[in-house]
């Protein structure tokens, strides 16, 4: 099996760190490396893992580029999200993995593809934006999910075409708040909300597990990476979060794939597919397993699941607008200036607030996630 040259975009993240084991074990090399700011962390990593090229998407100070450049003359940097983009237009890898946070992360995945280079995806967010444009590019490479439950379902689906899908079942945690009494939802906190049960993840997902709106971004990812109906998509809460998703076939049968939860499992399956490769750093003990469990997603505890699910089946601007307000209303309230409970009432009053658009182009929707940010950014002031 030949070697992936590795772009890691999002390297200083939680899913960057991981895909940083993975290529330690694996001997992988990363040709270049991205972050927004923590040049400190990167410069590490850069050093640790012998990589030659750095972006800086997120310093835009001339003087600090200048320091950084005059200190580290054996690398090749570059700086803000314009030089990013050429970077992946002129550098070289074979795979990037894009694990930038949020809406950010939106015009590397398409640089990515345009460049008809293989696309490990964990950024959602591009595919909930801009899935219809990015299903209409000719790409020789399927996009790769990095995302546990698609890594499940892309592995469980195998060589089967659509049309022997009935169903697929993407499992859910029910993240930092499915056992607390309902009464108690409009003091939580903060820091209680970036506590996850099941998995340790980036401030931002962890919050989206939640509230579940991460369940109905992942909804639309399935949506655009399967190429399957809304109808034939639903999601399921299973606490112990070792059924990664579930794929149900029109014969009756279900496959499902297994593991500890651990993010090294998916980013190693795409660094390898369609192979496989031999590792040691997730071990799974079925004996350990006391129960796999199932129930329903319950409409009073997950609000925002719910409004995802109808801005999803809307499409068109709306899965833009839902996910840069979600992103505005998480901030507001990481700050302590709104409650948890408002977050999915901020983001129903932007969808409220915007008229649909059916087929926007990429203009459109990085111009419009802006504008949706500061209009709920400005809702609490
Ligand atoms: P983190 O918040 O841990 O890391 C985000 C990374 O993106 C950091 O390297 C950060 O750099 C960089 N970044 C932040 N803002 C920007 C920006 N505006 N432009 C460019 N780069 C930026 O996130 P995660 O690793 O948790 O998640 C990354 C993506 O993967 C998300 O889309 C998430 O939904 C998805 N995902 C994550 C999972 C997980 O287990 N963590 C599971 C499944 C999907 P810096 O450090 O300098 O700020
Ligand atoms: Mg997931």
């Amino acid at each position: 099996m030949v070697k992936p040259l590795i772009a890691l975009l999002g390297a200083t993240g939680s899913i960057g760190t991981s895909t940083l084991s993975v290529a330690k074990e694996q001997h992988y090399q990363i040709g270049l490396a991205s972050a927004h700011q923590d040049y400190p962390k990167l410069l590490k990593i850069a050093a640790d893992y012998n990589i030659p090229c750095l972006v800086f998407t997120g310093i835009s100070d001339k003087s600090l580029q200048q320091k950084l450049r005059h200190e580290n003359q054996q690398l090749r940097l570059y700086f803000g999200e314009t030089e990013l983009l050429q970077a992946l237009q002129s550098e070289d890898y074979s795979i990037a993995i894009n694990a930038i946070s949020g809406s950010a992360g939106l015009s590397s995945s398409f640089a990515i593809l345009q460049r008809d280079k293989k696309l490990a995806l964990a950024n959602k967010e591009s595919l909930v934006m801009a899935g219809h444009l990015i299903a209409k590019l000719r790409s020789s490479h399927p996009i790769i999910p990095v995302d546990s439950e698609h890594s499940a379902i892309f592995q469980a689906i195998g060589v089967h075409p659509a049309n022997e899908i009935r169903k697929l079942h993407i499992t859910a945690s029910g993240g930092a708040f499915r056992d607390l009494p309902l009464k108690d939802f409009a003091n939580i906190t903060p820091a209680q909300a970036l506590q996850h049960p099941n998995w340790s993840m980036g401030a931002k997902v962890t919050l989206d597990s939640a509230t579940m709106f991460n369940k109905a971004l992942e909804v639309i990812e399935a949506h655009w990476l399967f190429k399957l109906p809304y109808q034939q998509i639903t999601a399921v809460m299973h606490p112990q979060s070792i059924i990664h998703s579930l794929v149900e076939f029109i014969d009756g049968s279900f496959l499902a794939q297994l593991s500890t939860p651990d993010m090294k499992l998916p980013i190693l399956y795409a660094l390898t597919y369609p192979n496989r490769a031999k590792s040691n750093l997730v071990k799974t003990d079925l004996t350990q397993l006391s129960e796999l469990s199932f129930k329903a997603i319950d409409q009073d505890r997950y609000p925002l699941f719910f409004i995802g699910l109808k801005a999803a089946q809307a499409g068109g601007i709306y899965p833009t607008v839902m996910n840069a307000a979600v992103e505005a209303a998480s901030r507001l309230f990481l700050s302590g200036r709104i409650p948890f409970t408002s977050i999915s009432s901020l983001v129903q009053k932007a969808l409220d607030h915007y008229p649909f658009v059916e087929e926007p182009d990429l203009e459109t929707i990085i111009g419009m996630n802006k504008e949706v940010f500061l209009w709920v950014s400005e809702l609490s002031l």
